[in-house]
């Protein structure tokens, strides 16, 4: 913050310096035109006359007046030149003066104010030509007690210094024109006296106290009143003034020429109150921009902050979000594998289920052949006992066979009963099918089901073998249940395939299914038995999908009950 604040205050102090350089330039520029405009008017005024006295100083009859001798020049003919010449030209009074000062002709001859016989001697225009050289001087008249600019010229008779014809100019009237502008105009002579100005109270005041020697000679060439030479109150420093009273209090930026002839020196005070007026105004501008800018950037920096702010909140809402729903999804994982588990948990319990109600006509089933095989077995003995040996070893072959036919049931049982691993490969229809009867056979004898297997031997799907078994022997056992109290037993086992899929049907001739629960068929726990636990079916299909296949259950057209499954064909 504190390096900004010294930035703003460093560039302040620019634009001030700046305003105020360039307005005191325009001021002072402002001033510098004015002072030469008025050098140009002075200069006007006194060129229209200033070869006058020239050309007078040369007139034959002027000569005439001044020769040692005088010759018979008759001073009021030449007077009445002098007046005519003077008319002419707009020159106030033409006079000239014969080598003492003394006034011998003049245009105003004829007027009380009549220069003729006053003596001119104490003036430097006469000693400056006097000494040969031509002068202009501006002095108070003593006689018209007005400003007047004074043109003097030598009149040299044979190299001899004889008189002088001099011009008086009124310039008084040039003040006039300028009028009580804010600025204020001077004339001062060489020791700083003013002659001419638009602030009519400082006229023959000086602008610096004069020394004893430059009173003196202003008395003895009685050029001004010189009880009026007081010092005004003012300061000069290089370009600029200080007024410390009066009216015009105040700072100024002066600009000055000089009038070289007149040995004078033209000033204009020009008024440096615009120049502070316009520096605190740039300021009071610049601090407002400042602000301004700075307003703005810090609002700016706000609501960038604010943005930021709002972002990094979303973006931790969102992380927030992720790792709920990495949590939920893990959650989610974990419920479906648990569930999975537990499915296959339940398939396995159905499946065990089903064997438990298989277990007493298996047990028949083995206990079929063992009494055989015993029987068999008995006969063998006293066979051999007696040396009947040929009809001995038909007796062991026919064991051979039977307890062939146990362990052909025993595996089935020991492979059905084993937890199905998830591989789903190819697994050829009528093997399965035929597992499956095996395992029903007992089951079948008792109730003495007719079954009818017409399924292909290339019929092949894809599926998990032990699985499809456990399918087929839950379709076969809800039939022979289904066959039970009918009179007439029937189960049909058939399947075709048509391209990608194989279709499977098992047909019985039970007395079908109520069209009421059919859309409840395969929800779980839903039974109609007294010892049904309602999960085959359910547990089927549900095997069924997993091998992207579907089951369906409707009344066969001749009665009883139509399982169809279609599965996809194996490649
Ligand atoms: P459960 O056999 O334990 O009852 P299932 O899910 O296998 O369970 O069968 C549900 C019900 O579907 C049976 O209770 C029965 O009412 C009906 N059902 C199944 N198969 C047949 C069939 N072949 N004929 C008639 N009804 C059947």
């Amino acid at each position: 913050m504190l390096p900004l604040l010294f930035a703003a205050a460093g560039i302040n102090a620019v634009v001030g310096f700046v305003a105020f350089e360039t307005t005191r330039s325009e001021v002072r520029e402002v001033a510098a035109t004015r002072a030469g405009a008025l050098a140009a008017a002075i200069a006007k005024t006194v060129d229209r006359s200033a070869l006058v006295p020239q050309l007078v100083a040369q007139d034959a009859q002027v000569l005439a007046l001044l020769h040692t001798t005088p010759l018979a020049s008759d001073a009021q003919t030449v007077s009445r030149r002098l007046a005519q010449t003077a008319a002419e030209t707009g020159t106030e009074v033409l006079y000239v003066l014969d080598r003492n000062g003394m006034t011998l002709a003049s245009s105003n001859w004829d007027q009380p104010q009549s220069f003729v016989g006053r003596n001119f001697s104490f003036r430097p225009y006469f000693q400056n030509a006097a000494a040969g050289r031509p002068d202009h001087y501006m002095a108070l008249g003593t006689t018209s007690m007005r400003l007047g600019y004074y043109l003097s010229h030598p009149v040299n008779i044979d190299g001899q210094f004889s008189g002088a014809v001099v011009a008086k100019l009124g310039v008084d009237m040039l003040e006039r024109d300028w009028g009580v502008a804010p600025d204020i105009m001077l004339v001062v002579d060489e020791a700083g006296v003013v002659l001419l100005t638009n602030r009519p109270t400082w006229r023959f005041r000086t602008i610096h106290p004069l020394t004893e020697a430059q009173r003196d000679a202003i008395r003895v060439s009685q050029r001004y009143p010189s009880q009026e030479l007081t010092p005004l109150p003012i300061q000069f420093s290089k370009d600029t003034a200080t007024l410390n009273g009066g009216a015009d209090v105040g700072d100024y930026l002066v600009s000055s020429i000089p009038l070289p002839q007149s040995h004078s020196q033209i000033y204009v005070l020009a008024t440096a109150e615009p120049v502070w007026a316009h520096t605190v105004n740039a300021m009071v501008l610049s601090v407002g921009l400042l602000t301004l800018i700075a307003a703005s950037y810090i609002f700016l920096e706000k609501r960038r902050e604010s943005v930021r702010r709002h972002v990094e909140r979303e973006a931790r809402m969102r992380d927030i979000l992720e790792q709920r729903v990495d949590e939920r999804t893990a959650d989610l994982q974990l419920a479906n594998r648990r569930l999975r588990d537990a499915q296959g948990d339940l398939i396995q319990a159905a499946k065990l289920a089903a064997l438990g109600q298989m277990s007493a006509s298996l047990a028949h089933e083995l206990n079929q052949p063992v009494a055989a095989i015993r029987g068999f077995a008995e006969n063998g003995l006293i066979l051999v006992e007696r040396g009947r040996l040929p009809e001995a070893s038909t007796n062991l072959r026919e064991v051979v066979a039977m307890s062939e036919r146990i362990g052909v049931i025993t595996r089935h049982l020991k492979a059905f009963a084993r937890r199905a691993p998830p591989d789903i490969g190819q697994v050829p229809l009528r093997p399965a099918v035929c597992h499956c009867l095996a395992l029903m056979a007992g089951r079948m004898k008792e109730l003495s089901v007719n079954v009818t297997v017409d399924v292909a031997d290339e019929l092949i799907v894809t599926a998990e073998e032990v699985r499809i078994e456990q399918v087929i022997v839950n379709l076969l056992q809800n039939a022979c249940d289904a066959v039970s109290d009918a009179e007439r037993r029937e189960i049909l086992i058939d399947a075709d395939s048509s391209g990608a899929w194989i279709e499977m049907r098992v047909r019985d001739s039970g007395p079908g299914i109520a069209l009421e629960i059919l859309p409840r068929l395969f929800d779980s726990f839903f039974t109609t038995k007294s010892a049904g636990l309602g999960l085959g079916l359910s547990i089927s299909r549900d095997i069924i999908r997993e091998f992207g296949g579907r089951i369906e259950a409707m009344n066969a057209t001749k009665g009883g009950s139509l399982f169809v499954i279609r599965l996809p064909a194996a490649a």
